[in-house]
């Protein structure tokens, strides 16, 4: 028997993240996701611009704007008898480590495309951290009522900017004034697409018909018919078919198409996270008795992948986001960090269930708020026995790194406190060159840099300026240790620690990395640090 069929709580999980490039439509989407699963009751759009978006997660938007009352970071619905934890993946301006991070909190991903554009520089970088491990990726190509590329050019696209495999699971009829649904292709029917106005019945705009020449030919003109005819028989004879396995390690994507905005293929795409998406799987850990946790397992365990603070501003409260990987957590168990400290969790948030109050309960693939002062960081694994670590929560190299200078150079302590507070939180990475001891923080984006600079003044009445630094990129370095003290040695200046005291090479530039790989074959350059 499996364990769904066994009743296993957990094995009705699934736990994803939708990912896109900004203005791809993955608001849109995610809110339409919502409603579609009836998680949410409104219709209308979601759309706020010249807002101050910029450090609030995409619910938070959802929830200013429409009166509903979301989680910041989850975001739970049932749909077909399975359990799905949304995962909230900020990725506009306020684009952080964060993003990153929630994906290794994720089984699967969504990624969301427009289609006049294809695939853009973030969906890249996202993919590219998908790929730390494999994680599973159904593409949506959005905006279909609006001019799209051809359907084939977006598929190629995807092979060759991600190296996937590109496989319809549909072929569009048209776009803009032109769409008229999608064909199936698994199950040979049309799904009509009916132009607001037309008919403002969401409900029927997935009126299904026989894919046929007479049946479409009642809806479009008969050279669109040919049209599409054609497009599925190129779809069925060139394309890649869908393989289940390739899905599920990650090197094959099934590709939808439809307009979240109108809620067309919406629902479509819910069945497909039915239909495929994997639960909870085992997840690699050092420490216990086996080198890995297991969803089924009694011991409750799971890691810290997000820290979010100042939910109340005037407290310096924390949230720790622990992703559950196994066991039946339940509301007052005594958890150990692997650093050995206990905290009993009597007041987590509890995100799955409608009404937060009565939940009691938290299975593998599910994700609880840890309310804490500080003593949470993330990457800590939390189990009954505090033995076990996850494997494989990264620090990614920074893309931009400034020197923390000081206007009052005697609060050089209180600025260590606040920059290592924020850095522990994960709000921007922090690094300390062995010689000078200045201090440079890293982020992948320039908003992390001022939300910085706001809170470092705000909360600890510090006025820093985040100049730039002579650094272009920071690196990880790794190896026998004589190679590694001859590197060292040779470029003492841009040797900085991270906050765990790891050892950090700060390079001018790209060009630099290259160079000293080539020197120094034995060190290794990383892009990300595991945690251990
Ligand atoms: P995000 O930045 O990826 O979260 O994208 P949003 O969901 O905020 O959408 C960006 C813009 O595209 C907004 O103006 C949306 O109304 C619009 N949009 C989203 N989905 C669609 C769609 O399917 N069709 C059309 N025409 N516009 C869309």
């Amino acid at each position: 028997m499996t364990d769904a069929a066994n009743g296993a709580e957990w094995a009705r999980r699934r736990t994803f993240a939708i990912i896109s490039h900004p203005d791809a439509g993955k608001t849109t989407l995610t809110e339409n996701i919502l409603l579609a699963a009836g998680a949410i009751r409104l219709a209308g759009q979601v759309k706020a611009r010249g807002q101050n978006r910029r450090t609030q997660s995409d619910w938070m938007k959802i929830e200013r704007e429409r009166g509903i009352s979301v989680s910041a970071s989850v975001m739970t619905y049932e749909y077909k008898g399975l359990l799905f934890n949304l995962l909230d993946t900020p990725g506009h301006e306020d684009f952080s480590e964060d993003t990153y991070r929630t994906l290794t909190a994720a089984d699967s991903a969504i990624m969301v495309l427009d289609a006049a554009k294809g695939v853009e520089p973030r969906t890249l970088k996202l993919v590219e951290v998908c790929r730390l491990r494999d994680i599973p990726i159904l593409t949506f190509i959005n905006k279909m009522d609006r001019e799209a590329l051809d359907p084939s050019e977006l598929l190629d696209d995807i092979q060759d900017k991600l190296a996937l495999d590109a496989a319809p699971m549909q072929w569009p009829s048209g776009s803009g004034q032109r769409f008229k649904g999608v064909a199936d292709l698994q199950t040979g029917q049309f799904i009509r697409y009916e132009r607001p106005g037309d008919d403002a019945d969401p409900e029927k705009a997935s009126d299904r018909l026989a894919l046929t020449p007479d049946a479409l030919n009642e809806i479009m003109s008969p050279a669109e018919t040919e049209e599409i005819t054609e497009g599925v028989e190129l779809a069925r004879e060139v394309c890649v078919d869908f393989n289940a396995r390739s899905y599920r390690e990650g090197h094959l994507t099934p590709v939808y198409f439809g307009s979240a905005l109108r809620q067309f293929g919406v629902r479509e795409l819910l069945d497909a996270l039915v239909q495929v998406a994997p639960g909870p799987e085992a997840q690699p850990a050092v420490g216990g008795s086996k080198p890995e946790l297991e969803p089924g397992d009694k011991e409750v365990a799971g890691f810290v992948f997000k820290i979010q603070a100042n939910m109340d501003p005037n407290h310096r409260d924390r949230v720790a986001f622990m992703r559950l990987c196994s066991g039946t957590f339940k509301r007052g168990m005594k958890l150990k960090t692997d650093a050995g400290k206990t905290m009993t969790v009597s007041n987590p948030i509890l995100f799955f269930a409608q009404d937060r109050e009565i939940a009691d309960n938290a299975y593998a693939g599910d994700v609880i708020g840890i309310p804490n002062h500080g003593v949470l960081r993330v990457g800590d694994t939390l189990s009954e026995s505090g033995k076990w670590q996850v494997a494989g929560i990264p620090n990614f190299a920074p893309e931009m790194l400034r020197r923390a200078r000081l206007k009052d150079p005697l609060k050089a302590k209180h600025l260590k406190k606040a920059l290592e507070s924020l850095a522990e939180e994960g709000v921007t990475q922090l690094f300390r060159l062995q010689v000078g001891g200045d201090f440079i923080v890293g982020a992948v984006g320039a908003l992390q840099i001022d939300v910085m600079a706001e809170r470092v003044a705000a909360e600890y009445g510090i006025d820093v300026i985040f100049e730039p630094a002579p650094y272009d990129t920071a690196r990880w370095i790794t190896g026998p240790d004589d190679k590694l003290e001859a590197f060292i040695d040779r470029h003492k200046s841009a040797i900085a620690e991270d906050i765990d005291g790891a050892l950090v090479f700060m390079a001018k530039s790209a060009w630099e990395i290259s160079y000293s790989q080539e020197k120094y074959p034995d060190i290794e350059f990383l892009k990300a640090k595991e945690r251990r």
